[in-house]
Formats: structure tokens, C-alpha cells, sequence
């Protein structure tokens, strides 16, 4: 706690001499002046105009979890292999993703500490060996920070501990080289009350069983609490995250994790985080061989999300090369509206929708072949802007893009636009 309370002031005088060198760089992108420069300028800053935050509130990150690593897949579900792993680091690296430590990217939550605008954090699950012997290495090549999340009764000499389990030596010597060690849970089951877990019963047997009310409670606060308190005992370190086995938790196992001191929660469920997401729901991405698509698919919704709930990802209109441009005024009432909608992912059949202000919404067409949606305005547009809205449904998740364009007085239709043309 004292070294909690000396270490705050020491980040937030950073943070202010960090938040000084964002006001340089938005500076200049201001002075470059108009719309269509500014989209020509490599990474864009927060709108300049903007009183600039301490931190950077659209910074997103995406977090990633791993299991095991071995050279030969026989359990693709929660294995991979180091070449593939290194690959996957490299590419953050080589695509300008900056690998942060969860630490920071909870710093950033809490308005501490700024973070870049595309971060990733890097996890292990369980406490296996191969997150030593063969992960450890790996990281350390690239200088990566990353979280172990560890089931107690898992580790080494623990009732679940196999030959495959990371010791406590292990992990001794990981917090010592600054890895962060967080808590998952002591026996790694469903926390939810009424579920069927395994249970130790005396003499040693496992048995099937479904706990309720105050045996369930003791269970639960053992898992959730309990391992908490023995790795913080046990290696000396305070433990501020939790992850969820399979994800499967309620609002009863939430509670019982914040009155622990629990921080942040963490699922399966990827998405990407923004400032705003829920820090008891906090999804990573869990990259498994047989899934490559996974890796890939997270590395897109960061590359082309702006932030927004965690619900409804949002796409910058810059992204989707649209037409007219965000800001640009137009001298045709009648214009053709488009955007390119293929940096989003796959994009769900038939889930492409326009909205238009004005009209509501549009018989727009989507071609899936180039990712284009267009809609040629067959009405004249009769407010001096108008707002676009396109919205999609890419792996079960909404993403929505909005820009407004301006019309100029007077105009009339089709004089500098291209000419109407029949629709597809
Ligand atoms: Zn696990």
C-alpha cells in the first residue's frame, strides 16, 4: 500500500510531461489545416480542438490469451506452437501495436498514465512449463511485458499440479524479472452456484457434485478469494486481476471479486478494450492453433475501431474512404453516397444497413465483391448537412461508421457530382 501511495504521484508527473509532448504533436496536425490534409496526415491526433485529456481516451487495446506451447499439437483448443506464437509477436511489432503491461493498460483505465493508441497486452492462462521455458525467452526477445493468470491447486506440487505445471520457484523468478502474476482462481471451474464442479473429497478421490447456498459459498470463496490471498502470500506480490475460467462467472461471483480487491475481471470473449469498457468484463482474445483466424480477426477490430461501447464498435469514416469525405460540402443536392467497407472483417450477409438524415433508412447496395456500399440520393437533400450512417455486423458484434458532409446553398442536382446512374 505506502509503495502503491508514493508510486501514484510519481505517474501522474509523467503523464503531465507526456501529456505535453500529445499537445506538440496535436499542434501540428492543427496546423495542416484543411479537412483533406488532415486525412492525408499518417496517424491522426484527438480532434485538436478538443481540450486535450491526460490520457488519450481513444487509445484501444486488445488482449490476448495463450495457453501452451509446444512443437507438437496434440490439444489444438489450447495449444500452440513457439514458431507460430513468435510469428504472431512479431506481427504486433511489424503492424505498430505497442505491447503494453496490464498494469499500464489499468493505469490508463484509471486516468493514470497514458498508453499509445494501439496497445496489446500479451496473457497465459493456467501455469504451464512451456510459459517458462519456451514463452518466457520469446518475450523476452522482444522486450513484451506480459500477465500470468494462475490456478493455485494447478501449480507444481498442487492437487491439479501435473508434469506439465509451472513451480512456484518458476514463478518466483518471473515476478523477480517483472512479470505480472494474477489470479485464476484455486481449482479452475465453473464459479456460477449449481454448476457441476469436481471436488477433493477426503482420501484424495475427485468427485462430481453441484453445490448451493452456504457450501457453495465457502467453495466459491475459496476459489475466487482464497487464491487471491495465496499468491499474494506465497510470492509476495499484490494481486489485482482475475480471470475467469471458460468466462463463465454472474453477478454474484462479480461481487464477491470486487469486495476481494479485484481491479479488473477478465473473459474470453475478445473485443477490443476502449476507456470506457466495463473493467469486471474484459475480454480477450484466446488464440488457439486451430483457430489462426482468431489472431487476425483482433488485429483488424483495433486497426480500424475509434473507440466507442464495447457493444457497437465504431469505425472512423476516414477508414472507409468515404464519399462525400467527413466535412467535405458538396454542389449537388443529389449526391452519391459511398464507403468502403472492407477493413471491417467479415461482414455478416445482408446485415449492411445506410441511414441517411433526412430519409432515414436507404435502398442502399453492397457490393461484397469490392466492400463497397453506395446509394445514389434520388431526392433532393434539403438540409445544408447531412449525416450518414452505415452499420454492419461483423462476428457477431454491430460496427457502425457516421460522417456528415455539407451541401452548398443552392445547390441543385448532379452539376458537379458524377451524373446519377441507375442502381445495381
Ligand atoms: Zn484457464
Amino acid at each position: 500500500m505506502m509503495i502503491r501511495f508514493a508510486i501514484v504521484p510519481l505517474l501522474l508527473a509523467l503523464n503531465f510531461s507526456m501529456c505535453k509532448r500529445g499537445e506538440t504533436v496535436s499542434q501540428n496536425s492543427q496546423s495542416s489545416g484543411s479537412p483533406a490534409a488532415a486525412t492525408a496526415a499518417p496517424v491522426a491526433a484527438a480532434s485538436p480542438k478538443i481540450t486535450k485529456p491526460v490520457v488519450d481516451q481513444t487509445a484501444q487495446t486488445i488482449i490476448f490469451c495463450y495457453h501452451r506451447l509446444v512443437d507438437k499439437i496434440r490439444y489444438p483448443g489450447t495449444e500452440i506452437t513457439p514458431a507460430a506464437f513468435e510469428t504472431q509477436m512479431k506481427e504486433l511489432k511489424d503492424r505498430g501495436i505497442t505491447v503494453i503491461s496490464m498494469q499500464d493498460l489499468l493505469a490508463w483505465k484509471r486516468g493514470e498514465k497514458n498508453i499509445p493508441p494501439r496497445c496489446a497486452v500479451i496473457s497465459f492462462d493456467d501455469g504451464w512449463k512451456s510459459q517458462y521455458e519456451v514463452a518466457w525467452p520469446i518475450m523476452k526477445k522482444f522486450g513484451y511485458p506480459f500477465t500470468m493468470f494462475i490456478y493455485t491447486e494447478g501449480v507444481a506440487g498442487g492437487s491439479l499440479g501435473g508434469g506439465q505445471a509451472i513451480t512456484w520457484e518458476q514463478l518466483a523468478d518471473m515476478r523477480d524479472n517483472g512479470v505480472d502474476i494474477e489470479a485464476h482462481t484455486a481449482t479452475h471451474q465453473d464459479l456460477r452456484e449449481g454448476h457441476t464442479i469436481m471436488v477433493a473429497n477426503p482420501g484424495g478421490k475427485r468427485t462430481r457434485t453441484k453445490l448451493t447456498g452456504p457450501q457453495y459459498e465457502q467453495w466459491v470463496q475459496s476459489e475466487v478469494v482464497g487464491s487471491k490471498e495465496l499468491l499474494e502470500q506465497r510470492l509476495g506480490i499484490k494481486v489485482n486481476c482475475f480471470a475467469v475460467p471458460f468466462g463463465n462467472y454472474n453477478d454474484h461471483v462479480k461481487e464477491l471479486a470486487r469486495n476481494a480487491g479485484y481491479e479488473a475481471m477478465f473473459t474470453v470473449y475478445g473485443q477490443p478494450i476502449t476507456f470506457t469498457s466495463s473493467l469486471d468484463s474484459l475480454g480477450r482474445y484466446a488464440i488457439e492453433a486451430n483457430k489462426p483466424k482468431v489472431f487476425e480477426d483482433a488485429l483488424k477490430m483495433i486497426g480500424t475501431s475509434t473507440g466507442g461501447a464495447a457493444a457497437v464498435a465504431e469505425v472512423g469514416a476516414k477508414d472507409l474512404a468515404t464519399q462525400p469525405a467527413d466535412g467535405e460540402t458538396v454542389r449537388t443536392a443529389l449526391p452519391l453516397i459511398k464507403a468502403n467497407l472492407s477493413g471491417i472483417g467479415q461482414i455478416e450477409p445482408g446485415s449492411v444497413q445506410m441511414r441517411v438524415s433526412g430519409l432515414g433508412v436507404v435502398p442502399a447496395s453492397y457490393d461484397p465483391k469490392t466492400g463497397t456500399v453506395s446509394y445514389q440520393v434520388t431526392q433532393k437533400l434539403r438540409e445544408k448537412s447531412c449525416s450518414v450512417f452505415v452499420s454492419v455486423k461483423s462476428a457477431g458484434k454491430k460496427v457502425e461508421a457516421h460522417w456528415t458532409f455539407g451541401i452548398e446553398e443552392g445547390a441543385t442536382g448532379g452539376t458537379t457530382s458524377p451524373a446519377p446512374t441507375a442502381k445495381k
